[in-house]
């Protein structure tokens, strides 16, 4: 490409100053001469498009003193990239976001981290080209979505409803009002008396003095959350726990916990949940299933660009496993990329139909597996290791447990000399071993874990894997010798396409194949993400802890994290010689977070039921399949929510059935903390501050209502531990105050910037550049003698370290440090609470099915001639970005996606507008016929039809904002989500081990409307 043409079409804001392009400009200019209106344009070259913030010239980059350009973070989705925003000086506007090139989220390459700042501005720029190399973007959702900033239909003044719940009508309140109402309760609606926080808060009074397990009122409270942007912690660790409530939920249940759980199980942390992702950057063969990396998951930027870049110049082939053809697939790449069509739900037979074939045909690395323990693990020089040879007691009190000695050692048959052994002394235990062996004198029947595997992999044939998955068996056996054929660098991923009814272990399954190669550790394998700078918890504060913080106790409304047979419940019923199964409804043991069982719960007063709901952010009803269920419940205060606060900018599906509103912060106004939790292989930690001032209320101090301020303002007049005078304590014992959250997060940064070796100091020019200088007084006032350290870290957005950091010879640097469980113990020792049933310790088919194990087919869920429904993640939209007018240009709608073979059997041609049925709902739509689709299935794609964030009418002080009807256009596949019996009145389809929602895999009929 000539130099001239490839510098115009950089199509960065930093252009160069050159005559480069001059030779185009009569060409160009007749092209752009006009505007839409038939006006003349302001520049034929670059028609209307704003000036750009920095120029080149005599080879140094030169700032447009129009501009400043400021370092923040996108929340356009969940990856929470690094972005520059281009503010407009005058009108305070933001004209543009563009990748921060520090961010490991917006560029690879990215810069080294001591690049001084004026040299990332010039090497975005065409300059002998540097900046195709430094190329750093947002993609096309987070330069969209700043508009919601001065959307109409943000809240800025705190909310309270008049009229019904749900009738979308307030009234605006002082936020001092809106604390003393909160706080103190009494007749705020005429509706009868309600109950304030003040009274909710009682530490020393139990829920029930039957089941003193469910801990004190305080856990009256809920609070939910979303996805981590940066403040959770505070949310979390300041207001919940001094609180005194152990229920927190971010949005995981609605999101991808089948996902997260059946990686727990496969590390064997159902405590940390830590999860894994493939190295992009040196597989040689990924395989991707109910995931499509490039077209939607998390890091989305990264993992596009990793992928792309893996395919072309890197060595790696792929097949992609998902119901519908999306942006993975690449035609360019020929063979490289293979997309398989796969039915919803189909998924965990295919899986179990691969590791069937690896391993009756020996395909698995079987000196990988044998290794015992991280002993022998390193005495081999080996990258990690598994229970493979573990040995699982078959019988007696101690069935299911893994053989260990009193110290807690698992003991296995040593290979070389098949005796009994402590793992730790043993290089490789036998594999395959079924037999009686003493251990301190007592003798067990035992498996080993390997051995449990190969059953429940042969317990069905291929044929049998075949017809439950819909994928021919000679596909079966190819995608498991092709997954073999490349060595350990080797990845595998799953995501939302597992939030299903068996979604959990179609996820550790799915993350099984990769122990079968080694791949965990190994280059171009499995990596656990390269990790954060200390940030909350570092070298000068712990910010998490402060004095007289409680230790909230008890079980959660959403029955998780506790095993029914802990219960009071299940213990009477023993003691009264009762079979204590099934329980009044599931209990979760091994989920973190069931945002999706908190309204059913409180409902049913199981475990009991909720004084006061916070929600921050959160769209359940959005975003939770079925939850259309929930809104009678939610419509009366009396059913399950008596008191319910939101604290949102925007009033969506859920905040709309609040009592009150409480505004918070929009994207660059906010602070936060954040890290990359995947695909990335060394430490980064993102951070932001504002950059924009706020439009929201002020408190009388002066500082805007925001989530931060109002946890703050809340805790005060609460007395809660940690708030107002001496609630920071340094690490040094020094002690300051928080009454702002500036005096937080600012803390949180130096930590940041003290973590390992600290940072260099900031000079005065580089603090004029980012636009830093209004903060130098607080900073000195904050952070003493660390100001500037802790003003270079913000100028770069976070701090990030090098990429050479990735790898140590053909291993990952940060390795995760466990076991790998071939067999997961806590899973395998636990029971169903429904039906007392022992689940399987290792991956194991099941069909779809109901809590308490009922099959969906047999229900008559569906019939021969309906069709499974899937949701699949947009590209374009995400759920919190209805509020952008932009994106609506780049994706207006959403549809039914329909494979054109299926629509012809029923006569329904493009563009027809059709009815999607099923037992839970229906919702209508145009259906899109594509060939891309599998036949049986329906895709929805998810973010549009909605209810909510200026879809309705918004009535404020009797002044109504009319809703838009292009809010409102697409198809929102969640309101055909099933209910559970088995899990009370209104209790949503989950997964049957974690209650994760389940949304895909909905049989559903399509009628034909015109
Ligand atoms: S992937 Fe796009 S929308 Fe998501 S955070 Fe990054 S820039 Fe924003």
């Amino acid at each position: 490409m000539e130099e001239g043409r490839r510098r115009f079409l950089l199509g960065s804001g930093v252009v160069a100053g050159s005559a480069a392009v001059v030779g185009y400009k009569e060409t160009l200019g007749a092209v752009a001469l006009l505007k839409d209106k038939g006006e003349r344009a302001k520049d034929s070259i670059y028609g209307e498009a704003a000036e750009p913030e920095v120029r080149f010239e005599s080879g140094r980059a030169l700032v447009n003193p129009k501009y400043s350009i400021r370092p923040s973070v996108c929340n356009g989705c969940t990856t929470h990239c690094g972005i520059r925003v281009k503010i407009n000086q005058e009108s305070g506007a933001v004209e543009r976001v563009f990748g921060n090139p520090y961010s490991l989220l917006s560029s690879d390459p990215w810069l080294p981290y001591n690049t001084p700042l004026k040299e990332s501005l010039e090497v975005l720029s065409a300059q002998k080209e540097s900046g195709l190399h430094h190329r750093s973007t947002a993609c096309a959702r987070g330069n969209a979505v700043y508009d919601k900033l001065n959307d109409s239909f943000r809240v800025t003044k705190p909310l309270k409803r008049v009229g019904k719940r749900g009738e979308n009508a307030w009234v605006e309140i002082s936020p001092e009002q809106l604390i003393q109402e909160i706080l103190e309760g009494g007749n705020l609606f005429g509706e009868g008396e309600v109950e304030g926080l003040r009274s909710i808060r009682q530490l020393d009074k139990l829920i029930d003095e039957e089941n003193p397990e469910y801990g004190s009122s305080a856990n009256r409270l809920c609070v939910l959350g979303t996805a981590d942007e940066g403040r959770q912690v505070v949310m979390v660790q300041r207001f919940v726990q001094s609180f005194g409530t152990v229920n927190f939920m971010g949005h995981t249940s609605i999101c991808g916990l089948s996902m997260r759980a059946g990686e727990a199980a496969y590390l064997n942390d159902f405590v940390g949940y830590p999860h894994l992702k493939p190295d992009f950057k040196n597989c040689k063969f990924l395989l991707n299933i109910g995931t499509a990396p490039a077209h939607a998951g998390n890091p989305f930027k990264r993992q596009a660009k990793l992928l792309a870049q893996a395919r072309t110049t890197g060595e790696c082939r792929y097949v992609t496993v998902t119901p519908i053809l999306a942006n993975s697939d690449n035609i360019a790449v020929g063979e490289r990329s293979r997309w398989l069509p796969i039915a919803p739900s189909g998924d965990l037979a295919l899986v179990m139909g691969m590791i069937r074939l690896i391993i009756e045909e020996k395909r698995y690395l079987a000196d990988y597996l044998a290794i015992p323990s991280l002993e022998s693990q390193k005495a081999l020089e080996e990258v990690s290791f598994t229970n493979a040879t573990h040995l699982i007691i078959q019988k007696g009190e101690k069935e299911g447990q893994i053989l260990k000695d009193s110290q807690g050692s698992p003991w296995v048959i040593d290979a070389k000399e098949g005796v009994l052994r402590d793992s730790k002394s043993v290089l490789r235990g036998e594999l395959d071993f079924a037999g009686e062996v003493t251990l301190e004198g007592v003798s067990y029947e035992v498996k080993s874990a390997f051995l449990l595997l190969k059953e429940s992999a042969l317990a069905y044939t291929l044929e049998e894997y075949a017809s439950f998955s819909g994928i021919d068996s000679k596909e079966i056996v190819h995608l498991a010798r092709e997954f073999t054929s490349y060595g350990r660098s080797v990845g595998v991923d799953c995501h939302g396409g597992t939030m299903h009814t068996t979604g959990f272990y179609t996820t550790y399954a799915v993350m099984m194949l990769g122990a079968l190669v080694g791949n965990l550790n190994h280059k171009g394998g499995m990596s656990m993400g390269g990790g954060k700078f200390e940030d909350f918890n570092g070298e000068a504060y712990n910010l998490i802890a402060y004095p007289n913080k409680p230790k909230p106790q008890g079980a959660r409304i959403d029955r998780a994290r506790m095993a029914y047979e802990k219960t009071s419940e299940f213990k009477r019923k023993v003691a009264q010689g009762e079979n204590p199964y099934p329980a009044k409804a599931p209990w979760y043991g091994l989920a973190n977070a069931l945002e999706s069982d908190v309204i059913t719960n409180s409902e049913e007063g199981y475990p009991y039921k909720l004084g006061a709901l916070i929600s921050w952010c959160a769209n359940f009803i959005y975003g939770q399949s079925g939850s259309e269920h929930l809104l009678e419940s939610l419509k009366d205060p009396k059913r399950a929510i008596p008191l319910f606060i939101a604290i949102d900018p925007f009033i969506n599906e859920t905040s709309r059935w609040a009592d009150y509103i409480v505004p918070d912060s929009v994207m660059y106004e906010t602070w936060g903390v954040v890290s990359p939790w995947g695909a990335s292989l060394t430490k980064a930690s993102h951070l932001r501050y504002p950059i924009l001032p706020s439009p929201n209320a002020k408190w009388s101090n002066g500082e805007p209502v925001s989530m931060d301020s109002f946890i703050i303002e809340l805790g005060k007049a609460l007395g809660l531990p940690g708030f107002g005078k001496n609630g920071i304590v340094a690490k040094s014992g020094e002690k300051f105050p928080f009454d702002r959250p500036e005096e937080l997060y600012l803390r949180a940064f130096e930590n940041i910037a003290l973590s390992g070796k600290a940072v260099p100091e900031i000079s005065d020019e580089e603090i004029e550049l980012a636009g830093l200088k209004e903060y130098v007084g607080k900073l000195q006032a904050i952070n003493g003698e660390n100001w500037r350290r802790v003003a270079y870290v913000m100028a770069r957005g976070g701090r990030f370290a090098p990429i050479e950091d990735a790898y140590k010879g053909d291993s990952l640097s940060r390795a995760y440090p466990k076991a790998i469980s071939i067999y997961n113990e806590a899973l395998g020792t636990s029971k169903n609470s429904l039906t007392g049933e022992r689940y399987s310790g290792v991956p194991r088919f099941y069909a779809p099915r109901f809590t308490d194990g009922r099959s969906l087919e047999e229900a008559g869920l569906g019939d021969s001639r309906s069709f499974l429904a899937f949701s699949y993640k947009s590209n374009v939209l995400s759920a919190p970005t209805t509020a952008s007018r932009h994106l609506k240009e780049l994706r207006y709608t959403t549809f039914v996606d329909m494979n054109s073979q299926s629509a012809k059997a029923l006569g329904i041609v493009h563009g027809e507008r059709v009815r999607v049925v099923s037992k839970g709902g229906f919702v209508i739509g145009i259906c899109r016929l594509r060939e891309g689709i599998h036949p049986r299935s329906i895709g929805i794609e998810h973010g549009a039809g909605r209810e909510g964030e200026g879809a309705i009418d918004l009535f404020i002080n009797g002044n109504v904002i009319r809703g838009e009807i292009a809010r409102r256009s697409g198809v929102n596949i969640n309101k055909l989500g099933l209910k559970d019996a088995s899990k009370g009145k209104v209790g949503t389809l989950s997964d049957f081990v974690i209650g994760s929602n389940a949304r895909q895999g909905i049989p559903v009929w399509i009628e034909k409307l015109s």
